[in-house]
């Protein structure tokens, strides 16, 4: 079997296998992230890639390529490596995006994988993202070297020596400085979510107040803090009870709830925006619910029976900072982060660990 193996690289009939494969470049459908926009736009009408012989398959079992398009988290790490190793050989690894190369906008994200931490990558098309051209470009390279064996850079940058451009006097080489450090160190900025901007929406002083009469005693500050947005300072205890009394004057559902760690002051500012379909008066009217919570104990009431659509929301904020919201069935799972990642990444305190991945034969 090896000597046939043998044969078919090396033989007579070799440099027809390359040109097969040069020409039958399929690269597998792995859509990661906004890269794929450009990968699409590779293979319509405009470029239409598929000229080169390189098409876009459906089936990893029976194609020959990856091109990664973009960045990879933790999640499609695993995607990527399972993908990988159900292709058979010979199989090729393109990363689109600057992403794909140093993390790119998410440099500093705390689920970024490097795609050549995962599997090896053969060329590397940098942009954000990479026009297509580029992307074409890395496969007319992978081509070259399926027939040559030799991978070559597609561009090459011509060196230009100052002493040789006309004109240009020669200059001392500066001595290459270490940056100074910083010379003020901003103090950690306060928080504050309810900034008053009346100014901003004078109308909705009538608004404001018809917010506050609802809740009554139980807001302790109501404020406009834009055009159609108005929020309401209401203690974690008495939560509940002002969410049941908006939900009767009208506000029928959860836009969002967020949640904010505020680490120097040792707590959580809790958000719960809600709005109205069917009350007119209220429809574009946006009511953040604001309270505090302290960060050692971060327990806040869910709000789930007053808004059901809250449950996902306060699960997500679960996972990512590690708010227990009591009463919400789904406290102590898993629900947006895949089971190894580490505990409430979104919290100002989180570190990464370093994390190695291991190639299918051990190595
Ligand atoms: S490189 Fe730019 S376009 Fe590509 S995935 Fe990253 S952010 Fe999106």
């Amino acid at each position: 079997m090896d000597e046939m193996i043998e044969f078919l690289h090396k033989g007579p009939l070799a440099p027809i296998k390359k040109w097969g494969t040069k020409w039958s470049i399929w690269p597998t459908h792995l859509v990661t992230a906004c890269c794929g926009v450009e990968l699409a736009h590779a293979f319509a009408s405009g470029y239409d890639g598929e000229r080169l012989g390189v098409l876009n398959f459906g089936m990893a079992r029976q194609t020959n390529c990856i091109v990664v398009e973009g960045a990879i988290t933790r999640k499609m790490a695993r995607v990527l490596k399972m993908t990988y190793e159900q292709m058979p050989d010979p199989k090729f690894v393109i990363v689109m995006g600057v992403c794909g190369i140093k993390g790119g906008l998410f440099w500093n994200g705390y689920h970024m994988v490097k795609p050549f931490e995962v599997v090896p990558v053969k060329y590397f098309a940098p942009g954000c993202p990479p026009t297509p051209e580029s992307l074409l470009r890395c496969f007319r390279a992978l081509q070259d070297e399926i027939v040559t064996g030799e991978a070559k850079n597609t561009i090459v940058y011509p060196i230009l020596r100052r002493e040789e451009v006309e004109g240009e006097k020669k200059r001392k080489k500066r001595p290459k400085r270490v940056p100074p450090s910083p010379k003020y160190v901003a103090e950690n900025p306060s928080v504050v979510v309810d900034i008053d901007r009346s100014e901003k929406w004078k109308e909705g002083e009538e608004l404001r107040k018809q917010v506050s009469d609802i809740l009554g005693e139980l807001a302790k500050k109501v404020t406009i803090t834009g055009r159609y947005r108005i929020s309401a300072r209401v203690e974690k205890d008495d939560f509940v009870e002002a969410g049941k009394r908006m939900l009767e004057a009208g506000f029928d559902h959860v836009k969002s709830v967020n949640v904010i760690d505020v680490p120097h002051e040792n707590k959580f500012i809790v958000e719960y925006t809600v709005s109205s379909y069917l009350k007119p008066e209220f429809v574009r009217l946006l009511v953040t619910l604001v309270s505090e919570i302290d960060r050692e104990d971060a327990m806040f009431p869910s709000m789930i029976e007053v808004w059901p659509s809250a449950d996902y929301l306060e699960r997500e904020l679960h996972d990512l900072f590690g708010v227990w919201f009591d009463g919400n069935p789904w406290m102590g799972k898993n629900f947006l982060l895949a089971p190894d990642t580490p505990k409430n990444p979104l919290r100002k305190d989180f570190k990464l660990e370093p994390e190695v991945y291991v190639g299918g034969d051990g190595k």
